[in-house]
């Protein structure tokens, strides 16, 4: 009857057709129904927390203080290229990893542990803040100790400072290792010199970071720096329960030939067991096989334990949170969500929304909800630092804390906007610009960026967030 009617109205549509709202509403109401056109919603947009999207509950069991062992810490080097990042990390490698006996030989997947009598440590090995950096913005705190690499004959370079920077926004212990220490230009009191000036208080300096010797050349010193490794990683107390479900990060993942998806899992919690099911990112599958830095095959990995795993339905991202399902069934359940969840927010295409701006303060200042302001300030010189420094620490506010992440000389980088993102800061900028392909990262990252060329305007606009009585801008 409706085709017909359809019909007359010069429509030819067949049963499963769409029509027209207009043409639907005319029919309806012959027929003595109200047809209502439902509002399509704009899509909002989604918090940066949730990208990542849903996060699978982790394993609910209640960890007994008699559960708790000491866990490995996890070291990254991080420092200036051609300081001897790459170099220290292979020489540790060399000397303390032996390939397994079956005739394994070190495979690379992405951090190895060493052994130093009954001490153990891990190395992450993508080196360099970038990484960790990248790493951090998803969420993923991987690192417990920064061995900030020096050569002692090169100095304090920019590279240097930005990962002191990004070590101390990310609060974990830093160890300076002073590389090169075999060539004759090797000035190491000098580097100490230039640490201070930076704020980092070695020990021969009245303060507490450790300075070792080193050289990845000759060897010397690298048993002192894993010593040194030890001794800070006892100091931080380092505790998991390697008797619950695994949780932790994907460090590495790939399509390997004649072996499917493969992921290098790093354990933070409990232990990863073979014949385990689970969830990697939005990823999921039963695990057919572990092989761990020596090219061995193992059935479990503890905490502080890298492992690469096989069995998985496809290939997770970098910095995905894994972790241990009840079974098979529920992994794939999670796993189906996620994937649909995703795809949802592609079709949406929802744009990250920032992770912290100046009108967010503004309405939060008066409800408390942000205690602290993190900043990540940029100038063109240095004589600007000082002053903004000093007029931005001496702005009162009783209701939020100003935290100077880290203000140096010059364009705002991808760095910063990695840094800001991985601890939720703004970037200010005075007299710089950005530098090609930030505005998109930071679009992508949800990170605020704000310009000034008059420090007074910085200034009021900072204290006038703090003090709540920014106008929002429009
Ligand atoms: P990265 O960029 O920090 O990873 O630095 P690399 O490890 O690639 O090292 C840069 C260069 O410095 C290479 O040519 C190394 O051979 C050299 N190098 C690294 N460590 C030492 C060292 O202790 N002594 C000397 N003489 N050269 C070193």
């Amino acid at each position: 009857q409706l085709i017909a009617e359809l019909m007359r109205m010069n429509i030819f549509a067949s049963i499963n057709q769409d029509i027209d709202i207009k043409v639907a509403i005319q029919i309806g109401e012959k027929h003595g129904f109200t047809i209502e056109q439902k509002k399509k919603e704009k899509p909002q947009p989604k918090p940066v927390a949730e990208k990542k999207v849903h996060k699978p509950e982790p394993a609910k069991e209640k960890d007994r203080p008699e559960d708790l062992v000491t866990r490995p810490p996890i070291v990254t080097f991080m420092g200036h290229v051609d300081h001897g990042k790459t170099s220290l990390l292979d020489r540790v490698r060399k000397t303390k990893v032996v390939a397994g006996e079956s005739g394994g030989i070190t495979q690379h997947i992405g951090a190895y542990t060493v052994d130093m009598d009954d001490h153990k440590i891990t190395f992450l090995d993508t080196p360099g803040h970038a990484a960790f950096t990248a790493m951090r913005a998803r969420g993923a705190n991987l690192t417990d100790i920064a061995v900030l690499v020096v050569a002692a004959e090169d100095g304090v370079m920019p590279q240097t400072i930005e990962a002191i920077n990004h070590a101390k926004a990310a609060g974990v212990t830093i160890i300076i290792a002073m590389n090169k220490m075999d060539l004759p230009a090797a000035n190491p009191d000098r580097l100490k010199q230039q640490l201070n000036e930076h704020g980092v208080m070695v020990e021969d300096w009245g303060g507490s970071i450790g300075c070792v010797p080193v050289s990845a050349e000759t060897g010397m010193g690298i048993d002192d720096l894993l010593e040194r490794i030890t001794l800070e990683a006892e100091m931080l107390e380092l505790k998991a329960n390697n008797r619950k479900r695994a949780t932790g990060y994907v460090i590495e993942a790939q399509m390997e030939p004649g072996m499917g998806p493969t992921a290098t899992l790093l354990v933070r919690d409990g232990t990863l067991k073979v014949g385990d099911s689970v969830l990697c990112g939005a990823q999921y599958g039963r695990i057919k096989a572990l092989i761990d830095c020596q090219g061995k095959k193992v059935r479990t990995a503890g905490p502080s334990y890298a492992v690469k795993c096989l069995g998985l339905t496809g290939v997770p991202g970098a910095g995905d949170e894994f972790s241990v399902c009840t079974n098979d069934k529920e992994a794939k359940q999670l796993s189906a969500e996620m994937l649909a969840e995703i795809k949802e927010q592609e079709l949406t295409q929802a744009v990250p929304r920032n992770k912290l701006s100046l009108d967010d303060l503004f309405g939060a200042a008066g409800t408390g909800d942000i205690k602290e302001l993190p900043v990540i300030i940029k100038c063109d010189v240095q004589g600007s630092i000082e002053a903004i420094q000093h007029s931005l620490e001496s702005i009162k506010s009783d209701k939020v804390k100003l935290n100077i992440l880290s203000i140096s000389v010059g364009n705002i980088t991808n760095s910063d906007v990695m840094l800001a993102s991985a601890s939720s800061a703004i970037i200010l900028g005075f007299h710089v610009a950005k530098e090609n392909g930030v505005t998109a990262e930071a679009k992508r990252e949800g990170v605020e960026i704000r310009l000034y060329s008059i420090i007074y305007e910085l200034l009021e606009e900072v204290e006038a967030a703090m003090c709540g009585l920014l106008e929002p801008e429009l």
